[in-house]
């Protein structure tokens, strides 16, 4: 599909209540493309009383959303994943468009959203409670889950579509209404999933999606709305801690799906091979612009030259362009604060004695694009080390103490996953159980899964999303102690 097609068929103002409309002062957000840095779009940017009057909707919209039997909103749930399915290529190049990253990856992340759909759509009509006799017998101790109520629903520009529908998904399941802000750099996916969701089935207001680049405000404000009961969040450590605190003025639940700063560990006896692949996969994925990105590598002295080397000359291989270029495998940055932020992380730990394997700059062309980079000895210190990197960089630290690479994996702030790989299957789990993260790649760099529930630990965030438990954030536990 031409990029010229997919702009028009997506919507640009706010969906609220069912309608589209334009933001109350008239403001819009432009969206650019950052291969070219040029406009492609202005969406509606919502003000204060918009998302004001999307909670109302969603309020509104509530006690009958929740009342409708499960298998109905199960029903809505597997539409939408169908639709998804069948426009497929219409999301990808939207994704890509904004957003940047390769043609490839984009129709990965639809599969992937889509599937949160599927998989919710399943979960909704599973959702039990339990009954259980009172230890001192005389009653039943009766446990219903209730939907929480409004949710609202805040996401980043990484994974436009997914970050949408893992929230989405499991909201609906479980009988919730939600207004979804979305990131002012890639609105335009989030509001193609509003159409899509109203197509499917999803009655006025129980989705409402108003972008607005002034967040902090708008977010607050529906914070301290009184229908509100949850707010959900995929982004930065930062914002995240800044929407607890907001959070905490009308004690509302949370799930926070926060930054990371994955190690990923080659252990003496790891097949190299496979190590490799991995690396490609846990570092590359997204062009590096992901949560679960492999942020440092910590590689047995034993096996360091070969996997650098063989890494090295894999990440040379891969080719840089446009997102929507035939071919392309790893597209530009989102912005230029994402990029110029990676250029100044590699000038200083090469500052501090790490040595270039490949890449190691941003290529002179229009575009906020950075070359894939391989860099070995990076020095302890390194900032590279302890920020997110968010871009196409992988620093390789030597280790011979195993136990030591461990506590070097473990020393941040940070927990989401972590990444090992170990020919011997009990030692990898006993790595594994020693990782301070939520999620562990043993051999595998991949761990993202509908099926199963991704969060982390320490300031990565709080809670789970997919698998059952992803249901569970959007639901009460409701104890009625019954005289049977
Ligand atoms: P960000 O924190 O800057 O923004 C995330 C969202 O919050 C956006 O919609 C943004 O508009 C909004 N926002 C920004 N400031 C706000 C404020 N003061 N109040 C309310 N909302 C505000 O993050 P980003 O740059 O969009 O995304 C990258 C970050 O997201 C990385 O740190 C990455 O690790 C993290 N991330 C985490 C996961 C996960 O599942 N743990 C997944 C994807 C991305």
């Amino acid at each position: 599909m031409q990029i010229t097609e997919a702009l028009d068929r997506c919507p640009t103002d706010l969906l609220v209540d069912g309608a589209w409309r334009t933001a109350a002062d008239g403001r819009r957000i432009e969206v650019r493309d950052p291969a070219t840095t040029e406009a492609l779009a202005s969406v509606a940017s919502g003000q204060e009383s918009d998302a004001l009057a999307a909670v109302e909707a969603a309020e509104r919209a509530l006690p009958r959303w929740a009342a409708t039997p499960p298998r109905e909103r199960s029903a809505v749930l597997r539409r939408a994943y169908e639709l998804m399915t069948e426009r497929a290529e219409y999301f990808a190049v939207l994704i890509s468009a904004e957003n940047g990253k390769a043609l490839a990856d984009a129709r990965a992340e639809v599969g992937y959203a889509a599937e949160f759909f599927r998989w919710y759509a399943e979960e909704a009509v599973r959702l039990a409670g339990t009954v259980q006799h009172a230890p001192a017998g005389g009653y039943r101790i009766l446990v219903d889950r209730a939907p929480i109520g409004v949710a609202v629903l805040v996401t980043p520009w990484n994974y436009p579509a997914a970050m949408a529908t893992r929230k989405m998904g499991p909201a609906l399941a479980a009988g919730c209404s939600v207004v979804l802000k979305p990131a002012s750099d890639t609105p335009l996916t989030a509001l193609a999933v509003g159409a899509l969701m109203a197509e499917a089935g999803a009655p006025a207001g129980v989705v409402n999606v108003v972008p607005a680049d002034r967040s902090g405000a708008v977010v607050g404000a529906m914070l301290a709305h009184p229908a509100v009961r949850k707010l959900s969040f995929t982004g930065s450590t930062e914002v995240g801690r800044r929407l607890l605190h907001g959070a905490a003025d009308r004690v509302l639940s949370t799930s926070m799906e926060l930054g990371g700063n994955a190690p990923f560990l080659v252990l003496a006896d790891a097949d190299v091979d496979a190590a490799v692949r991995g690396a490609m996969l846990a570092k590359m994925r997204n062009g590096g612009e992901a949560c679960t990105a492999a942020n440092r590598f910590y590689v047995h002295a034993s096996v360091a030259d070969e996997f650098t080397s063989r890494f090295a000359a894999a990440m040379a291989a891969l080719k840089v362009g446009p997102g929507l270029a035939a071919g392309t495998e790893v597209g530009p940055l989102v912005n230029a604060d994402t990029r110029d932020k990676v250029v100044e992380l590699v000038e200083d730990a090469v500052a501090r004695g790490a040595r270039v394997r490949t890449g190691g700059r941003a290529p002179e062309r229009t575009g906020y694009f950075y070359e894939p980079t391989v860099l070995d000895g990076v020095a302890p210190g390194s900032a590279l080390l302890t920020e997110e990197i968010f871009g196409p960089v992988a620093p390789i630290v030597r280790f011979e103490d195993e136990a030591e690479a461990v506590r070097l994996a473990n020393a941040t702030e940070y927990g989401l996953v972590s990444y090992v790989y170990t020919r011997d299957l009990r030692r990898g789990l006993a790595v594994s159980g020693a990782l301070e993260s939520g999620m562990v790649g043993l051999n595998r760099g991949l761990v993202s899964d509908p099926a199963a529930p991704f969060g982390g630990v320490k300031q990565s965030g709080l809670g789970r999303e997919g698998g059952h438990e992803g249901i569970l954030e959007y639901t009460e536990a409701k104890y009625i102690a019954t005289d049977w």
